[in-house]
């Protein structure tokens, strides 16, 4: 950051009074620019004894299966965030959102925040972001080819821990 967004003059890069960190702060016009993590919304959407995953059509990761996800946006809640991205991606309206997974990644100053959903139907469509989009058993996920860490946290924690794939659907 080179300029001040309020006045264009040029910037500093140093710890504002009573503030513990570096900051770029504006010489004239004594704008502080904070800069804090960003928050992206997703969705883990199952139904019965399988998980709907999507082939990114985007780097990073492209080819690599994911959940529908992507960034919050100003005017949104978190959950209307990860309702906005699941229809994008993959077509599907999800009504009741549970809380599921919330993953820190401070060395990319990114902050995930999951629900897990149960779709009524298995109707699915794909969207721009998408290159492919597939129902995948419990037991049959596509290990090698998924594109985040947060991703495979997510599946791993709901395969291994949540109670309905434990149900009598779960077929190994
Ligand atoms: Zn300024």
């Amino acid at each position: 950051m080179k300029y001040c967004p309020m006045c264009a003059h040029p910037i500093t890069y140093q710890i504002p009074l009573n503030d513990n960190r570096h900051r770029f702060i504006c010489s004239k016009c004594q704008y502080i620019h904070y800069d804090n993590p960003k928050i992206i919304v997703g969705i883990l959407p199952y139904y019965k004894n399988q998980i709907l995953l999507c082939q990114r059509a985007i780097d990073p990761g492209y080819g690599l299966w994911t959940i529908p996800s992507g960034f919050m946006e100003c005017d949104e809640t978190v959950e209307d965030g990860a309702r906005r991205e699941a229809f994008e991606e993959v077509g599907i309206h999800c009504e009741s959102l549970y809380l599921f997974v919330i993953y820190s990644l401070p060395k990319i100053s990114q902050v995930y925040m999951l629900f897990l959903t149960e779709l009524p139907s298995e109707d699915y469509s794909i969207g721009t972001e998408t290159l492919d989009a597939q129902f995948y058993m419990f037991d049959k996920i596509p290990w090698n080819h998924i594109a985040f860490s947060v991703v495979r946290f997510s599946l791993e924690k709901f395969i291994n821990h949540y109670p309905i794939t434990k149900h009598k659907l779960f077929i190994r």
